[in-house]
């Protein structure tokens, strides 16, 4: 979503004027776009912003953006008080005039919810495939999570704004499309309209020029059988799911106000896999949640076991402001997440391994999506497998049949079939 976020960002000030540079010393304007959901990921840019002081020099803006403005405000000039922008992610639109007045030396503070928060205008950096973001925010407040503090409450982007969004980029030439939400399954549920995430669906993959749609993230209590029969009937809609579990324990899982149990997820993975036969599945893990015994970790392990994950993120807990966990008792020591995040790490390399070879030898679809530095091509298949080949730049955006010859660290490699 970060990531996005900060696509569009880029794209507005590019069409302001400015232009874009990864090199500080040559920057007027250094922005840093912070994501605040784990803590390790707040420090990261809480220290860039630090490193900033010694190179602002005169005449230099520095601004912080994103969901870590929304949750330290007015506080982070206090802390940092060489920052001169703290911006949220639902005011970007606003930046290119305030960059102006913050180099006049006045304190921009931009922060909150808004009423419609989209910027519109993606950027997409290799013409084929553009993430497209369809809510904001979230309504579930799971114990441990930032997110609806951070990004504020659910809201929809209405159907009209993404499908015309879509079908311009797909003039363009964009052939694929990733949709995002914290959930999407409860797409529109603000909206008041009588049309949900599968309406969506149906609606983009009517846009000729778009080849393939996938989405994320889908939260299990929401993911319904309308999107899954969906899933399966259509040709362009990926056989890939991102359905983060947490936890194995169901005793985590109450604490974590995910609302459903261990064996409700089970039944819906079967329903998937029995549905779309070849789906790949990937989820989230968090492991030393408070209060998380060795029982609870291995009923988590045991679980990853039972379902084989395509790919699985893993997280060890870290204690987030305004969240409810953040006050409850027994904390799990650092030493101990580390060895149950190890343990699960190399868990899920020898899945990820064991998978990987029923793809060897194979002829796989992929949209191919860029060319490499090093010359090769690089797509995906339906299956949200990343393949690398050779082929001409002329392939770029059409699907073509690849044999898959060997896996390495999360990446196939194959030859181009005729
Ligand atoms: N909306 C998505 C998750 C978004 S946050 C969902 O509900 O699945 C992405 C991931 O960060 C979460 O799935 C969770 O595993 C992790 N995460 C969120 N808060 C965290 C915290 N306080 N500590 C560690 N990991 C966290
Ligand atoms: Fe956070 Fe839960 Fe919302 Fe995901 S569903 S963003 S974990 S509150």
């Amino acid at each position: 979503m970060n990531f996005a976020d900060s696509k569009r960002l880029k794209n507005l000030l590019e069409k302001n004027g400015w232009t874009i540079t990864y090199k500080m010393d040559e920057a007027s304007v250094i922005f840093a776009i912070g994501c605040s959901v784990r803590k390790h990921a707040e420090n990261k840019v809480f220290s860039f912003i630090d490193g900033c002081k010694n190179i602002k020099g005169k005449g230099r803006v520095v601004g912080l953006l994103g969901c870590t403005a929304n949750i330290y405000n007015k506080s982070i000039f206090k802390n940092h008080p060489h920052v001169d922008i703290v911006c949220g992610n639902n005011y970007f639109n606003l930046l290119p005039e305030k960059i102006e007045s913050a180099f006049k030396g006045e304190k921009i503070i931009l922060t909150g919810e808004k009423e419609d928060p989209f910027i519109s205008g993606t950027y997409c950096d290799n013409n084929i495939s553009v993430d497209i973001p369809i809510t904001k925010g979230c309504e579930n407040f799971c114990s441990y999570c930032i997110v609806p503090y951070a990004r504020g409450r659910l809201q929809s982007r209405y159907p009209d704004d993404i499908i015309n969004e879509i079908k311009n980029l797909s003039d363009s030439g964009v052939k694929y499309v990733t949709l995002l939400g914290q959930n999407v399954n409860e797409y529109g549920n603000d909206l008041n309209i009588q049309y949900g995430f599968a309406d969506l669906l149906k609606d983009i993959s009517k846009i000729d020029g778009i080849l393939r749609i996938s989405f994320m993230t889908s939260h299990p209590r929401d993911t319904t059988d309308k999107v899954l029969n969906f899933m399966a009937e259509n040709e362009k809609i990926m056989k890939y799911l991102h359905i983060p579990v947490q936890s194995g324990s169901n005793k985590i899982l109450k604490m974590m106000n995910r609302k459903y149990t261990r064996e409700e997820y089970m039944t819906l993975i079967k329903k998937a896999r029995t549905l779309i036969p070849d789906i790949s599945i990937s989820s989230d893990i968090m492991v030393g949640f408070p209060g998380e015994t060795e029982k609870d970790f291995l009923e988590t392990y045991n679980l990853i076991e039972e379902i084989c994950y395509d790919k699985l993120y893993i997280f060890k807990y870290s204690q987030r402001p305004f969240t409810k966990s953040a006050d409850l008792p027994e904390p799990v020591s650092e030493d101990e997440k580390e060895k149950r995040h190890e343990m699960i790490l190399t868990l899920q390399k020898k899945i990820s391994g064991e998978i990987s070879n029923r793809y060897i030898n194979k002829h796989t679809k992929v949209l191919v999506e860029k060319l490499n530095k090093n010359g090769s091509l690089e797509g995906k298949n339906i299956n949200n497998k990343t393949v690398d080949f050779n082929g001409g730049n002329d392939l770029i955006g059409k699907i073509v049949n690849v044999k898959i010859e060997k896996y390495c660290r999360g990446c196939y490699f194959g030859i181009l079939q005729k």
